[in-house]
């Protein structure tokens, strides 16, 4: 028997909701991706490069004409000024980011600590590299940083903190002031930073997003993360990127270049030729999800789930109490995917050890008008 290295991990409950949801034939409210297309020029131009032969190796760091493209966005979007060589590698999804900036920096014996609930690559990838997760706890009312239990979880061993915002599951979002406590309470400690800022760009009611990119102490000892999944519709094509001083760039790519040495090359260079186009996408993001969303809460009022509208993500979370009070989350998206035909996550699944009498799922609104009332309507039928 061989003895497994990550002996409390099974297959993620992404690919457990969405077998079931399709197994029974449920809409699909799970696993976090859109139901339509990416950009059609963003199509056209992956499928021109393919046939123009754009189809070998691509530089270990990325494409230079992507990376161009990244540093433009961040100055436009956070007046913040990083050199694409340098600061910039291009990787094969965000996750394959996350992993190498982890392999780069943990030693056996190092503490991380992520905040509960979470996307759940950051564990593992912690495990793998030696390292032990310290997890806190996020406000189960709002899901805000508890800082006080953030000091208590910080040890001499903290190598490393893990924060996302906009924030999956829950839309929670981080400000600039829990930025600056967070920079105030490590600031004379060995301590490196993940930023994940995959949906950096679903952002609502006109709240700006605060990057780890614009903040002067933060930045120097973070990773920031990305992904042209969320931003462009197109989770499958796994492509993201990592933005991290010189010195940590330099680290993470000694990883990446054995991880997988490179991003897929075609999708690289339409990503980078729509980007130059196309400026302008990622100011329209914030509308285009926030109508989609508002669709979804306004069709959701006339359900028995109790629910605060999303800030952040593309994902809304219901509490079930008034409906199947003695269920568990398991239970219940299990419940509504076999017996309503909505699939859903249990937010407990993200939870290291979940938070007592909590009702919660989290369902994707990513997706086109008719699939959204769709889904409602069977929604309000619960
Ligand atoms: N971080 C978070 C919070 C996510 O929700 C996702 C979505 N899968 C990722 C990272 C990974 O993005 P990618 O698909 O580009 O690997
Ligand atoms: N990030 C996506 C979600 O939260 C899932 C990604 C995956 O399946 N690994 O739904």
């Amino acid at each position: 028997m061989i003895s497994s290295k990550l002996p409390n991990v099974g297959t993620t409950i992404f690919t457990t909701m969405s077998q079931l949801a399709a197994e029974v034939g449920a809409i699909n409210l799970s696993q976090g991706f859109p139901d339509f297309n990416g950009p059609q020029g963003l199509l056209d131009a992956a499928a021109q490069h393919v046939l123009a032969g754009h189809n070998q190796y691509a530089p270990m760091t990325g494409l230079p004409a992507l990376r161009q493209q990244v540093a433009a966005k961040i100055a436009r979007a956070y007046a913040a000024d990083v050199n694409p060589d340098s600061e910039i590698t291009i990787t094969p999804g965000a996750t394959e980011g996350i992993f190498c900036a982890i392999q780069a920096v943990v030693r056996p014996g190092d503490e991380v600590i992520i905040f509960d609930p979470c996307y759940d690559s950051y564990g593992p990838s912690v495990q793998l590299a030696g390292g032990h997760c310290v997890h806190v706890k996020l406000d189960p009312l709002d899901f805000s940083i508890d800082w006080q239990r953030f000091t208590d979880a910080l040890s001499p061993r903290t190598r490393m903190v893990v924060i996302n915002s906009p924030h999956n599951p829950t839309g929670a979002l981080i400000t600039r002031a829990d930025l600056d406590q967070l920079a105030a309470l490590i600031a004379d400690r060995d301590i490196y930073i993940i930023s994940d800022e995959v949906y950096e760009h679903l952002i609502y009611d006109g709240v700006q997003h605060a990057s780890v990119l614009a903040h002067e102490q933060l930045y120097p000892r973070a990773f920031v993360v990305s992904s042209f999944g969320k931003t462009y519709h197109v989770t499958g094509w796994k492509t993201g990127y990592v933005v991290a001083p010189p010195a940590l760039t330099a680290e993470l790519r000694k990883v990446h270049q054995y991880v997988n040495f490179c991003g897929v090359t075609p999708l690289q260079w339409a990503l980078a030729d729509h980007m130059a186009a196309h400026p302008e996408h990622v100011e329209q993001l914030p509308a285009f999800y926030q109508a989609k969303r508002d669709l979804f809460c306004d069709l959701l009022k006339g359900s028995r789930f109790a629910f605060t509208p999303a800030p952040g993500t593309y994902f809304q979370l219901l509490d079930y109490a008034a409906i199947q009070p003695d269920m568990n989350d398991i239970e219940m998206a299990q419940w509504m995917t076999r017996e309503h035909g909505v699939a859903a996550i249990p937010v407990s699944a993200l939870y290291q050890t979940a938070e007592p009498g909590q009702r919660l799922i989290r369902l994707c609104f990513a997706k086109r008008e008719e699939t959204l009332r769709e889904a409602a309507h069977k929604l309000c039928q619960i």
